[in-house]
């Protein structure tokens, strides 16, 4: 590892990059080893990070929304630049293979320019008016100064699925990435300053979680909370928000079912299913968690499957053409383990892998168990690893049961070429997205997020920009 990656890193707020004394530590999951720390901040600095946002905001939302857009592009020029480095910095972070984080950075990119183009749609309307004398009008205002929470699995994209449309609708942003994996989002940083967005108008703040949600949450200047992560967290965030009755946007946890159909295209099937369920080393809160397959064509499915994981090559990130990195870090490893162990405690059979690999980093050996009981923690809890539980069905009715029956309802999958069928899975699964014969639906053109205890609120697409802007009436009388 070279002595650039050891540095101690800044953090950009109220326009400036600030060293402090206390550090946090950050850790390459391939090896175990601490390779990179980054400075925190403490309450007051947070808070006055909201002073400097609020200080930036009336010039940042009297700018046109073409203007803004025009910022956001030049941002999206500086990642586009910066492409590769950056990815490199992700796979350093979160150990997920090179090629993973280079798509990271393309939807990244995707995402800034989405939004620097959808901002100047940000349509009100004139209604036909019922009284005569008056006209009704309603117009979009930015929400306010936003304060954004993300995860550690995508480290970037994530981030900026928040911060890029909350500044194209004219709020400044405050974000705090996690405090495993803010090396991307600090380069991000460098890449706004480069392009010239004025201070204060996208901000980080890093430290320790609990405070910096605290300050989010008590400032009245911070107007909404946009969050990603767990749905533990979400619930105390929801909790601590209603002293304020502080807006919240939810993208929580997972669980997502992935049907196969005995009418699919089998060899697309299993292609999908390798992706829905191991891209990111199985960490994305889209993982296909629970695969049901329809029985007459099960052992088939299985046979191929289980050839295409054999095949799949784990190893550290930045080595070429791996598909399969370490896990996050060892808590990760462990409970993986812990679920595979309990998975064959309940009957379930592990056709591949089951075990770590090496004793450096977080390896573990991508994982295929069948006849996985109902029971099993890995058809019940988020899995985040790289392990695929299957079991079967028999009708399309008991495939919709099997797949509803979760209190989440992030995404889900179906391997299908009946259309008819297709109707009625899109009418009937309870998920925010549903991807048929689509192991990787996600796209800044549509809109993202959860039912039930998956969140609230969607992010892309043109919901993702509403999600930091009011509606306002304006009634006109005498007129
Ligand atoms: P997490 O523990 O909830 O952490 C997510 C973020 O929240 C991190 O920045 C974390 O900071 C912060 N955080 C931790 N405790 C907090 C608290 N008490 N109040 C406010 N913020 C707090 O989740 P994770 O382990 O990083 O991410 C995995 C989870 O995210 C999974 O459940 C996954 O399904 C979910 N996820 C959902 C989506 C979606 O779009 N629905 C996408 C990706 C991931 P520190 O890192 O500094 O502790």
């Amino acid at each position: 590892m070279s002595n650039d990656e050891q540095k101690s890193y800044k953090v950009y707020f109220g326009g400036k990059w600030i060293e402090t004394g206390e550090k946090i530590q950050i850790t390459d999951p391939a090896t175990g080893e601490k390779f990179a720390s980054v400075s925190a901040l403490n309450r007051d600095q947070v808070h006055s990070a909201f002073d400097a946002a609020q200080a930036a905001f009336p010039a940042w939302r009297a700018l046109t929304a073409k203007e803004r857009g025009a910022f956001l592009f030049r941002v999206a020029d500086e990642v586009h630049k910066r492409a590769d480095e950056i990815a490199h910095l992700i796979t350093l972070e979160n150990g997920k293979p090179l090629a993973q984080s280079k798509g990271e950075m393309a939807m990244t990119e995707d995402h800034l320019r989405w939004f620097a183009e959808e901002g100047r749609r940000a349509y009100g309307r004139v209604i036909p008016h019922q009284a005569p004398g008056k006209r009704n009008m309603v117009v979009k205002t930015p929400i306010g100064v936003v304060g954004a929470i993300a995860p550690w699995n995508f480290p970037l994209v994530l981030g900026i699925r928040k911060a890029a449309p909350a500044l194209a609708a004219g709020c400044p942003v405050v974000l705090k990435p996690s405090s495993q994996t803010p090396l991307s989002s600090i380069a991000f940083a460098e890449c706004v300053e480069a392009a010239g967005i004025p201070g204060g108008v996208f901000q980080l703040v890093i430290g320790s979680a609990r405070m910096i949600a605290e300050e989010f949450l008590t400032n009245p200047i911070c107007r909404k909370i946009t969050f990603t992560g767990s749905t533990e967290v979400g619930r105390e965030l929801i909790k601590g928000a209603a002293q304020a009755i502080k807006p919240l946007s939810l993208e929580l946890g997972g669980l997502a079912p992935l049907l196969v159909f005995d009418d699919c295209n089998l060899d697309q099937a299993v292609q999908e299913t390798l992706i829905a369920k191991f891209r990111n080393t199985g960490q994305s809160c889209i993982a296909a968690n629970r695969i049901y397959v329809q029985r007459s064509i099960h052992d088939e499915f299985v046979k191929r499957f289980v050839a295409g994981v054999q095949k799949l090559k784990t190893g550290p990130g930045l080595e070429p053409s791996v598909d399969i990195g370490p896990l996050i870090n060892q808590q990760g490893l462990d409970a993986a383990l812990a679920q595979i162990e309990e998975a064959v405690g309940r009957g379930g059979k592990v056709l591949c892998g089951g075990k770590r690999k090496g004793s450096t980093g977080y390896f573990l050996e991508p994982t295929v168990i069948d006849g996985v009981s109902a029971a099993s923690l890995c058809m019940r809890e988020e899995t985040f690893a790289p392990v695929a539980p299957i079991t079967t069905f028999e009708t399309e009715d008991e495939a919709i049961e099997l797949a509803n029956g979760s209190e989440f309802g992030l995404s889900a999958y179906a391997m299908t070429r009946d259309i008819a069928r297709i109707f009625r899975l899109a009418e009937r699964i309870e998920a925010g997205t549903l991807g048929i014969n689509d192991g990787a639906p996600t796209t800044s053109n549509a809109p993202f997020g959860g039912v039930k205890q998956s969140g609230w609120g969607r992010e892309l697409g043109s919901e993702g920009l509403e999600a930091f802007m009011e509606t306002k009436h304006v009634s006109f009388g005498g007129m």
